[in-house]
């Protein structure tokens, strides 16, 4: 695996939980029995249907605007840390295509919120410090130890982690 594969999904287990990375690039997907995966495309089927998804190779992104801010449809009702991150991400791959990137704007239909997080020079150095880190997990000999069961609530890996 090389930084130029690294795409919003790394991004996003990176923040989740590293075991979860770490099982995702060895090709474990269990997300098509996850009821939030399921979710999350129900939200995208029905919100926003006026614009196109943007595809960057290894990330995929919902849309740009004109003024090159990222919009991004989220299922969950707030901002996460994995949400900021993966707007980061985007911000960082349009960038490196020669687009000056903005920010990234994320929408919680649930919620009706919206928040903005602009492009500084800092999401820029954590952006990338994230594509590293990315690049040693997947690296490692061994998976990451589990996170605990509480935090584990929800997770699509939860029967694989967890059955004895
Ligand atoms: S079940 Fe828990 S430990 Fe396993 S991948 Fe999910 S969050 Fe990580």
């Amino acid at each position: 695996m090389e930084a130029a594969d690294v795409g919003g999904v790394h991004i996003k287990y990176l923040y989740h939980c590293r075991r979860q990375l770490w099982l995702y690039v060895r090709g474990i997907r269990p997300e098509h029995l996850s009821t939030a995966v399921q979710l999350g495309e129900a939200v995208h089927d029905t919100s926003y249907t006026r614009h196109s998804p943007v595809d960057l190779g290894a990330a995929r992104l919902d849309f740009v605007d004109g003024g090159h801010w990222v919009h991004e449809v989220k299922s969950s009702s707030r901002a996460s840390p994995a949400d900021q991150a993966q707007g980061r991400h985007y911000c960082h791959r349009l960038r490196g295509l020669g687009i000056e990137a903005q920010g990234a704007v994320l929408h919680y239909p649930k919620t009706r919120r919206t928040q903005r997080f602009p492009y500084t020079p800092e999401a820029k150095a954590q952006a990338e410090a994230d594509i590293v880190e990315v690049l040693a997990v997947a690296a490692a000999p061994t998976s990451p130890e589990r996170l605990t069961r509480s935090a584990c609530r929800g997770c699509s890996f939860t029967d694989y982690c967890w059955t004895e």
